[in-house]
């Protein structure tokens, strides 16, 4: 005797649709068409990647990322109705983003859907018609307090105006989580290579989890199992994009250890602590302040790869030394890096930012991919040097004699990291 949820899933494997279409509605129960940067939301079209309805799809892929898993898991368990569909009564957005000019440019933004947050405004007519349109970005509020900033307060750097910072050393922001979303074209453009062979490398390596990659090319975008970023805006976010409030922007990649655990390996906390002091002053300006915070975690070769790094670097012969810092991460992971600033600068373009006047950085990486994608940038902040823990000046004197901000190519300076037992 096989099971209704077995017979449903045989009937997926054997090319059916999972349900079937939403015949009552009639008229337009096909996936809607995409274009990609149409300048308006209605033209574009949205992004259906729900499996309620396997018939009004138009992507590859599936919405909440790596987190598509856990639903899977969910449903499996018998916790999760396989057909919900959520109730988005007021989670709209609690701030204006946009429309910016750059929304409208198929080539500014690439690996975010610029509607995303606005689903329930844009396509009314789709929704009322039936489709699974789900928000691939939420924007909210939030207080923040970090002892570092409680730190910048007592030193008077900062003060408590009782506006962006309150008296007891809260911090209002304004905060959005962003899942990615991309047009493959656009991306494949980002990185130099042919669509086809950037979809051919997605479908091998991620071990043909998803085959539509390499079956159905007119499907354009995919949204691919990876985390996606948050930003933290201080100051007014309506000030955003209008060409003449000045911002301060730290544009930071996710380092759990450091940036939640305080570990004293790398400058990864301290850095986005400065980053989030300088946009608070610049908010306090009368400018505003943006921390995108990108979930790419040991420069996007995982935690896994960075301890195994960590152990290579700490049993060296000669000790954990500048010399050998990025050559011990490549004999492990094969590259340096795998971050790829190519795509960051979207969601700049999505805040209609063209100009940021103080980049709290010293990566040439993050400056040049910004600059390419016609972001200018005014000063550039580098981290002061008594907020650099001891261990880190390995990876600091590393980066400053590999041509990184602040460094002017000098030779490392004598520094040798703890040993791995100490
Ligand atoms: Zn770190």
């Amino acid at each position: 005797m096989v099971s209704q949820t077995e017979s449903s899933l045989n009937a997926l494997f054997d090319g059916e649709t999972d349900s079937p279409p939403i015949a009552p509605l009639g008229t337009r129960v096909g996936a809607p068409s995409l274009r990609w940067g149409a300048p308006t939301a209605r033209e574009r079209g949205p992004i259906v990647a729900t499996h309620g309805n396997r018939g009004h799809r138009n992507v590859i892929g599936t919405h909440a990322g790596g987190y598509s898993v856990y639903r899977a898991l969910a449903i499996a368990a018998g916790s999760l109705p396989r057909g919900h569909r959520p109730d988005l009564t007021d989670t709209a957005p609690s701030d204006r983003i946009g429309p910016h000019p750059q929304w409208c440019d198929p080539a500014k933004i690439v690996s975010l859907d610029p509607w995303g947050h606005l689903v329930g405004e844009a396509f009314p007519d789709y929704l009322a018609l039936g489709h699974d349109i789900r928000p691939t970005i939420a924007v909210t509020r939030a207080h923040i307090d970090m002892p570092e900033i409680r730190g910048a307060i007592a030193a008077g750097r900062i003060r408590a105006d009782g506006d962006i910072v309150s008296a007891d050393g809260n911090v209002r922001v304004m905060k959005a989580a962003i899942d990615p979303v991309w047009y493959l074209p656009g991306v494949a453009a980002r990185f130099g290579v042919t669509e086809k062979a950037l979809r051919r490398d997605l479908h091998e390596q991620t071990g043909g989890m998803y085959p539509d990659l390499v079956k159905r090319e007119d499907l354009k975008v995919f949204l691919p199992p990876i985390g996606g970023m948050t930003i933290y805006v201080f100051g007014n976010p309506g000030k955003l994009g209008d060409g003449k409030t000045p911002l301060a922007c730290r544009v930071h990649d996710e380092c759990n250890g450091s940036d939640v655990f305080g570990s004293d390996i790398c400058t990864c906390r301290p850095y986005l602590a400065h980053g989030i002091e300088i946009c608070i002053e610049m908010a306090q300006q009368g400018g505003t302040g943006v921390v995108v915070y990108n979930r790419k975690e040991g420069r996007a070769l995982g935690e896994v790869t960075k301890f195994l790094v960590y152990n290579a670097r700490k049993r060296q012969a000669e000790g954990d030394r500048p010399e050998t810092y990025f050559k011990r991460t490549e004999c492990v992971a094969g590259v340096q890096d795998m971050r790829f600033q190519e795509l960051m600068p979207d969601v700049l373009h999505w805040l209609g930012v063209t100009r940021i006047d103080r980049f709290a950085s010293m990566s040439d990486m993050k400056h040049d991919a910004l600059v390419r994608q016609g972001i200018e940038i005014g000063e550039r902040v580098a981290i002061p040097d008594g907020m650099i823990p001891a261990d880190a000046r390995v990876e600091i004197e590393a980066k400053l004699a590999a041509g990184y901000y602040g460094g002017n190519g000098r030779a490392p300076a004598e520094a040798v990291g703890r040993k791995l037992d100490e």
